[in-house]
């Protein structure tokens, strides 16, 4: 059956000249549906952080980093490394980029200079970005990190996480810009940790209005599943992950809220067709064998050095003239090989889907994820650079 959010995919890239072997097709047109899907849906005075981390979840961040950056309701980005930011800014991203994670000494200078906002949570990084700031001549702005529930990075919401805001404050060469917290639970039907957690960031942030008389001119909480469950989390910020990418957080999540339709396909091409009779091993290991009279044997040149699991082998599939192919044996680093004897269309050049629609078939990350042993985030950030990304859509079409 075909999935509803692949309808409106109008895009293709299926005839670009050069990209044969393996590309992922990524649709700017459903990026700016999702945007907009998530802007309609939160208050209007919250502004947008594009989360582009890990190569924007493997879609390709700069590609969509030169997409967003007209959005006026796009306030920045965040990256997980000082390298992914700084590979943005030499890329034209002019908004603010907030690194998300801890981020070492040694970038602290160019961080200033390029404008990235790290998280601090740590003293000695208060008194680090200090002195860095001493030498670069120019002030380096801070969100502070609060873990009110996921025991990840962040100062505890208590009294010595209040010492903790107070010092930074009054750390020269250092602005606090903003304030957030992250969600462990806000995907899961239970609503309860998540008020909990807002409730804990509200009061601290009140805390500081009350004891320090300071207000954090930007404050931020949501994820993608705080964007589509939790609009009392709209403060001035949300920021956008997975369902930029037009991917749900889990499947506990509301899936019409906010409409999104997925931003990538991956495509390949039957390099080889063989007929075998019965008795033929395939692959590493000969897990398979033909049993059949006549077993029509394709060869997919894709394998785990892409980035496709190697735990598919045996039991995943691939889309070929709008039906499915199972893979036969084991999934190699660059080849694999499916069973194309029901599809008396398939040829030598016919497309092949790894993930995407065709026809009344379509394979979505998170069935490839569930079939592999993974999460769909993790299947996506594992599509590697091997994989080239095609741009179609957005204002390029
Ligand atoms: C990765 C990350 C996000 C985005 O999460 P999604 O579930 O993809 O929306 C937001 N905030 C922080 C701190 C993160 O680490």
């Amino acid at each position: 059956m075909a999935d509803r959010i692949w309808e409106q995919t109008s895009c293709r890239t299926t005839d670009v000249e050069g990209v044969d072997r393996i590309w992922a097709q990524i649709d700017l047109d459903a990026l700016h549906f999702n945007m907009e899907s998530m802007h309609n849906s939160i208050d209007p005075n919250t502004q947008m952080v594009a989360v582009l981390k890990t190569n924007g979840y493997g879609h390709g961040a700069v590609l969509l980093m030169k997409e967003l950056e007209k959005l006026p309701y796009v306030w920045g980005y965040a990256a997980a490394t000082f390298e992914e930011a700084r590979e943005l800014r030499a890329h034209g991203a002019k908004k603010p980029i907030i690194l998300l994670g801890y981020v070492f000494p040694y970038c602290y200078e160019e961080l200033i200079k390029l404008e990235i906002r790290p998280a601090c949570f740590r003293e000695d990084m208060l008194a680090q970005l200090s002195e860095a700031a001493a030498r670069q001549g120019n002030p380096v702005r801070i969100h502070i990190a609060v873990d009110t529930g996921m025991g990840r990075i962040g100062i505890r919401p208590d009294d010595e996480g209040l010492q903790f805001v107070d010092k930074a404050i009054h750390t020269p060469g250092v602005i606090v810009e903003g304030m957030f917290t992250h969600f462990a639970k806000a995907d899961e039907s239970d609503p309860a940790p998540t008020h909990a957690q807002i409730a804990l960031y509200q009061d601290f942030a009140d805390r500081i209005r009350k004891a320090l008389g300071y207000e954090i001119p930007i404050c931020h909480i949501s994820n993608s599943a705080g964007i589509i469950e939790f609009p009392q989390a709209n403060l001035n910020l949300v920021r956008a992950g997975i369902t930029l990418y037009g991917l749900w957080p889990s499947s506990e999540v509301s899936r019409v809220k906010v409409p999104l339709r997925p931003v990538m396909t991956l495509y390949s091409r039957i390099v080889y067709i063989k007929e075998c009779g019965p008795g033929v091993s395939v692959s590493y290991g000969g897990t398979y064998t033909t049993s059949a009279d006549r077993t029509r044997i394709a060869t997919i040149p894709v394998g785990y050095g892409d980035g496709y699991p190697r735990s598919l082998s045996g039991k995943g599939y691939v889309l070929i003239c709008g039906k499915k192919a199972p893979i036969l044996g084991r999934v190699c680093m660059d080849q694999m090989m499916v069973d194309v004897t029901h599809i008396p269309g398939a040829a030598e050049g016919s497309l092949c889907t790894l993930i995407g629609q065709d026809g009344d078939e379509c394979i979505t990350m998170e069935e490839l994820g569930d079939l592999s042993g993974r999460f769909n985030y993790e299947l996506a950030c594992d599509i590697n650079a091997r994989v080239p990304r095609i741009p179609c859509g957005g204002s390029l079409g």
